[in-house]
């Protein structure tokens, strides 16, 4: 694997886990707040607006039967022994009638009579269990209590009971007094509420018996007996409010308890996980998106200028620095391609070896940076007397090498003469002198056996004949020639 790779492996890494990282630790972060709100404040307050909707719909037939128990006709009436059961039974009916009640009672200690807007139904009896809720009430100490019973008047019917105690004057107990409304009308209520609220809603007593729910609770009848909240009853049961979550189905579920005193039952408020919750998911999921379209468009574009920086080294090390022109590592690169094609085609391919000179005389006078310009100028003229396929090359200090292909060796034999006779004719103005050098060349064409090696040893032979034979002259290998 390249170095490129490597690093674009590495930083994709690292911004995969940067991204990753800081998604999750805000996804948790804002999870355990939203939690954290939910248990300590959304739920409490849907407990105490639920509380004070109870108060108005439940604590209305409270507030009635507490009228009903201190109202002086009821009390006279009693006082006055019961003459006439007409009188308490058109009160009963025009309670019933006017507050919309299931029923209205009246249960007086001293006859055990039954009083109902349809008349005195009944004596209450000590030995008929039907009328426990009565001789267990006046043995209590509280003034009033709910009571969930079959009616008297109709036992089919379940109702909630609100029975308030009645004294005479004195605060001698005389008797019970109070309305009831069907258990369908407080289950309506409970329904309203979780409708509006989006929660759902119970009450249960304070011995974890569920008193009251609506027709889609689906939980226990005791909350002892529920799986997931038997852990928490003893909790919910010894404090006035409790708030706290579990989990459940791999959901959380968020409960929160409170003590109505006036029922002396606990109201519980419980919410699944909250459409807060999902959005903060979605959000996950959007950084997450994001994160993977930054990386990516991070990664194109260090691959883009990697590629970049890479092509650029590449020139670099491909060109030489002072001219321009191709180094010698092209020439390792490009002859052996060059070749195989000239075979594979069936077309010659000449090599030419320059040397400029004497040229050490030119720094020895001017100074090395005329050389350098000498070289440099040199060169531009090479580049623009060649075609575009062919390769010059900077070989040496002062020397230059051409690889042309397509082109024999009298080809290469004209081309070199038109640059030498360029050189020739090229001057350099240095101060008040103009500088010039000659060139010698040797040219050797590819044959069929050459290596690539054995192509440039010719033409630098060749070269060498150049300069032995008096410099400035295109020189060519004998054709029987063979280098070593
Ligand atoms: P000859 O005719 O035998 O080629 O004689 P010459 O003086 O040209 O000597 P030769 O080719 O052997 O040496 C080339 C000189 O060019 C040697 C070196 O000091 C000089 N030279 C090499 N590279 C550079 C360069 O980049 N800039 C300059 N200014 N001079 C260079
Ligand atoms: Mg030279």
């Amino acid at each position: 694997m390249t170095k490129k790779y490597q690093i674009l492996i590495i930083l994709s890494l690292l911004l995969f886990t940067g991204f990753i990282s800081t998604s999750l630790i805000s996804y948790f972060t804002a999870r355990d707040s939203l939690e954290r709100e939910i248990e300590e404040s959304t739920l409490p307050l849907t407990g105490d607006n639920i509380y004070s909707e109870i108060q108005r719909d439940l604590l209305r037939p409270i507030f009635i039967s507490s009228l009903m128990s201190h109202d002086t006709f009821v009390r006279d009436w009693v006082i006055a022994g019961e003459q006439d059961t007409e009188a308490i039974t058109r009160y009963l009916k025009e309670i019933q009638a006017r507050y919309e009640t299931e029923t209205s009672f009246f249960v007086s200690d001293k006859t055990r009579w039954y009083y109902h807007p349809k008349g005195a139904i009944k004596q209450v009896s000590k030995t008929d269990p039907q009328d426990a809720w009565y001789f267990r009430f006046k043995s209590d100490l509280a003034p009033y209590e709910i009571n969930i019973d079959r009616d008297t008047a109709d036992p089919s019917r379940i109702t909630v009971f609100i029975n308030y105690k009645v004294y005479d004057y004195n605060g001698n107990f005389i008797g019970a007094a109070g309305v009831g409304l069907s258990t369908s009308v407080v289950k309506q209520l409970i329904e309203d509420y979780q409708q509006r609220f989006n929660r759902e809603i119970f009450f249960i007593n304070r011995f974890g018996k569920v008193m009251i729910h609506s027709d889609s609770y689906t939980g226990a009848d005791q909350i002892r007996n529920s799986p997931e909240l038997s852990v928490y009853a003893t909790r919910i049961l010894t404090s006035p409010s409790s708030a706290f979550s579990y989990q459940s189905a791999g959901q959380t579920i968020y409960v929160n308890s409170r003590l109505v005193p006036e029922f002396n039952w606990y109201l519980i408020v419980q919410q699944a996980n909250s459409p807060a919750s999902e959005r903060i998911y979605h959000t996950l999921i959007l950084n997450l998106i994001g994160s993977v379209i930054v990386t990516l468009i991070v990664l194109l574009l260090a691959w883009l200028t990697i590629n970049k920086f890479q092509r650029r080294l590449e020139a670099l090390a491909q060109t030489d620095k002072l001219t321009g022109l191709a180094n010698r590592q092209v020439l390792d690169r490009v002859l052996p391609q060059q070749i195989a094609q000239a075979r594979r085609r069936g077309e010659p391919l000449s090599c030419m070896i320059g040397d400029l000179d004497g040229f050490k005389q030119v720094n020895d006078t001017y100074g090395h940076p005329v050389g350098d310009q000498m070289i440099n100028s040199i060169a531009e003229l090479f580049t623009s007397m060649t075609r575009g396929a062919d390769l010059v090359c900077r070989w040496g200090g002062d020397e230059f090498l051409f690889l042309l292909p397509n082109c024999d060796r009298q080809q290469a034999g004209q081309l070199a003469e038109k640059l030498r006779d360029a050189v020739e004719q090229h001057r350099l103005r240095v101060s008040n002198d103009l500088v010039g050098v000659t060139l010698s060349l040797g040219i050797a064409e590819l044959s069929e056996q050459d290596a690539p090696d054995e192509l440039i040893l010719r033409a630098d032979h060749a070269l060498l004949a150049s300069k032995g034979g008096g410099r400035n002259r295109v020189s060519e290998p004998p054709l029987e020639y063979q280098p070593g």
